[in-house]
């Protein structure tokens, strides 16, 4: 006999990315599949089924939650609750609730799916050509949203009421488009307009159309899209690309490149597997990938071998590239150094006299986020910039945290906060310094706070008693963490990864202030999230002009030159005898000289020394040259020294900087160059080893965006039985520190230090 199933009422409370990701269109079709009555509603924490039906039905429907769960879904907890049965009859989603207190997990955004690529280009569509088009599966999500639940009134879509077709398939259990928070259409929703300096206006199609005509032109144009303004020039007409240049004020830095389709990516870049599936994923991040031939300027990023590319993530994108355009140019909408613009108003204003016409609209973007960056390195994406599509989602800590603010450094800014067991890493806000960015950062801030329900008992920031963000944690009046800059990185690194400890941190970076008062950046430690020891670094070399050596690799050049070269050969340099004497007497005198381990100091002096870059108009630049430039055939690297008479350990680069200067081929040098470091990694690792018995190393800092740098590295610790562990979440470069700040400090309170 076979026993008779009962009536059952159960609820299901779920945590995770559950909201604005389809996730109560599926549940409602799986339920009405199986024939379960009941609800479905987002709360504040999330989202609560209630089912009604016979027990093997429910427990049906529980597996096929996780088994079948949208692709942007991310369930991290369920839990069940038996009710009274009430005797419903159908299934249906319900009003959203709010319970004080409770978080729910907001979803980033995600680039335009295939189906609604389909439908803006299908001519017989409602929504052909429409640029706002989305559904359950795509869309702007963070950038729109002011509160949780995620529903339509929370959002920046909330002035737009839907049309009767809209409102229909919004009803529609079978439509893709069930319960699209975002839905809207030529009749309801959001609109384009153009507006140009001489007073012309245009809307819809014709917008567009004019657009598309003005860039064709080579004009540029600034474009509202989904996290902010873009400003955009053909990419394949040298003379808008050095227009734009000339008008942003920007020097040599690489803009990134928009692309009509994986076509003509395949045509300007060598393209690997992953880096296809990279650009055409549901985040579409800018993949900085090597140049081919193409028809893309060489003004986009003079002197450099790769490039920044992405496809078409909205549609108004995609229909931005109708009519022969193949390549655009978008860079943020901001002039250097500034927050991106995103309101039509802030645009007009702030962009007038870069822009020839603006493609403004009318759906408001509430959180400013750029464009994302990654890099293929060592076979897998590592983020260069977390934003857009990445960013808001939490970073699982394994075990809760106190919830505290964690302020990061200066440049390439982020802030993170943390609760129970995630921390939640601010999208990218740009370095620190002007007033603008600052704001930027405080509102940041505030907005997660608000988001995720955190109010922080801890503030952690840098040492750095300079920094803008080190200013702001101690004036927040909440108790106060200081963690080490470098000590940061690793905690990142580890904490993105789940690692505990202890392992063999090294980081190499451009600039921290270490323990000692001195500049760090060359340095390999040992310990956990708790302690850490300062094992070796690279040898302190006195280094003149602090900042300006920064911005003007040659005083990097005659500084580790004249450190290194005992028997006094001159160095040849392009640089004007009487600077060049103010350099040295600076040296000799010790007037502004800081003394620095610096592993970013020390890639510009060797690119200088070598010829390559003797100033930098934008970070990194020389050592960005050096890396470009380097022979990936060349063998064998320089000699140097480990000094471990004393503690810490010196590392000793003057032998090796001898050498190169008697390099006739900078591109073998330079190759050597990138072994030399990984040697000095892999020795100084394996002599920690023979100490202390780890054998898992963290790689982290700034310097470990130099792919072959990080693949030579990872290469020659794996032949020595190192487990290697990278960034792939955070940034490895001051992006990351926020996090790093935020596990450190968790530690400490929780053990009583902080
Ligand atoms: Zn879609
Ligand atoms: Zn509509
Ligand atoms: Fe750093």
């Amino acid at each position: 006999m076979v026993a008779a199933s009962t009536l059952q009422r159960t609820r299901v409370s779920i945590r995770g990315i559950v909201q604005g990701v389809g996730f109560r269109p599926f549940v409602c079709r799986l339920a009405r599949e199986i024939g379960l009555s009941g609800s479905v509603r987002n709360c504040t924490a999330g989202v609560v089924v209630e089912v009604e039906g016979p027990d093997d039905a429910i427990g049906e429907l529980i597996d096929r939650l996780r088994g079948e769960a949208p692709p942007l879904a991310r369930i991290d907890a369920m839990e069940l609750d038996h009710l009274p049965p009430r005797g419903d009859r159908a299934f249906s989603v319900t009003e959203s609730t709010v319970e004080p207190g409770a978080c729910a997990l907001v979803a980033a955004d995600v680039a335009m799916c295939d189906a609604c690529r389909a439908d803006v280009l299908d001519p017989w569509n409602h929504r052909y050509r429409y640029p706002f088009t989305t559904c359950t599966n795509c869309g702007p999500r963070y950038s729109i949203i002011r509160d949780i639940p995620y529903d339509r009134g929370t959002t920046t879509m909330a002035p737009f009421a839907m049309c009767a077709q809209c409102a229909a398939e919004y009803r529609d259990a079978a439509d893709r488009r069930f319960h699209a928070e975002t839905i809207a259409c030529p009749a309801c929703g959001p609109e384009v307009m153009l507006a140009t300096a001489d007073g012309t206006a245009a809307r819809g199609h014709y917008a567009l159309t004019e657009t598309r005509r003005r860039l064709s032109a080579g004009e540029l144009v600034a474009v509202r899209g989904l996290g902010g303004f873009h400003l955009a020039c053909d990419a394949t007409s040298d003379e808008a690309v050095q227009r734009l240049r000339a008008r942003k004020r920007r020097g040599d830095k690489p803009f990134a490149v928009m692309v009509r389709d994986e076509t003509i990516a395949a045509r300007e870049a060598l393209l690997s597997d992953l880096e296809r599936r990279l650009l055409a994923g549901r985040e579409h991040p800018i993949v900085i990938v090597s140049r081919a031939g193409g028809a893309i300027s060489r003004s986009v990023a003079p002197q450099n071998d790769t490039i920044g590319l992405m496809l078409p993530y909205t549609p108004l994108h995609l229909l931005l590239f109708e009519e022969g355009i193949e390549a655009l140019v978008m860079t943020s909408g901001n002039l250097s150094d500034e927050p991106i613009a995103i309101s039509n108003e802030d645009a007009l204003e702030r962009l007038r006299g870069i822009a020839d016409a603006f493609l403004l609209h009318d759906r408001d973007i509430h959180n400013r986020i750029d464009d994302s960056v990654v890099r293929v390195i060592d076979g897998r994406p590592r983020p260069i910039r977390r934003a857009r599509a990445f960013a808001p989602h939490p970073i699982d800590l394994g075990a809760p945290a106190p919830p505290l603010l964690a302020c990061g450094a200066e440049l390439k800014s982020t802030v993170c906060l943390t609760r129970e067991r995630s921390a939640f890493v601010s999208q990218h806000i740009g370095d620190l310094g002007t007033y603008e960015t600052m704001a930027c950062f405080e509102e940041t801030v505030e907005r997660l706070k608000k988001l995720f329900r955190i109010t922080p008992q801890f503030v952690a920031h840098d040492l750095h008693p300079a920094y803008l963000s080190t200013r702001y944690a101690k004036e927040s009046g909440l108790p106060a963490v200081g963690v080490q800059h470098h000590h940061a990185h690793i905690a990142s690194c580890m904490a993105e990864n789940g690692v505990q400890g202890p392992v063999i941190g090294v980081a190499m970076d451009g600039t921290g202030l270490g323990l000692d008062g001195r500049i760090w950046g060359g340095e390999f430690f040992a310990g956990d999230l708790a302690r850490f020891e300062r094992i070796a670094h690279l040898r302190y070399v006195p280094l003149a002009g602090g900042d300006a050596a920064v911005r003007q690799p040659w005083r990097c050049a005659i500084s580790y030159w004249r450190d290194a070269a005992a028997d006094g050969r001159p160095l040849e340099l392009p640089v004007a005898a009487a600077q060049r004497r103010i350099v040295e007497t600076m040296l000799d005198r010790r007037i502004n000289v800081i003394d620095t381990s610096s592993c970013g100091r020390l890639f510009d002096a060797v690119a200088s020394i070598l010829g390559l870059r003797h100033e930098a108009n934008f970070e990194a630049q020389a050592a960005i040259a050096l890396e470009g430039v380097a022979d990936r055939g060349a063998e064998g690297a320089y000699p140097f020294d480990i000094d471990d008479r004393g503690e810490p350990w010196t590392i000793d680069l003057r032998p090796a900087i001898r050498a190169l200067a008697g390099e006739r081929d900078a591109a073998m040098a330079a190759g050597k160059f990138h072994h030399t470091l990984a040697s000095v990694i892999a020795e100084v690792c394996a002599s920690i080893r023979r100490r202390q018995g780890i054998d898992r190393v963290c790689l982290s800092g700034g310097v470990f965006q130099n792919k072959l740098l990080t693949e030579r590295a990872a290469a020659r610790l794996r032949e020595l039985r190192f487990q290697v562990v990278l960034h792939s979440i955070v940034p490895c470069n001051d992006g990351g520190i926020s996090l790093g700040q935020a596990v450190i400090a968790a530690e400490r309170v929780r053990r009583g230090e902080a």
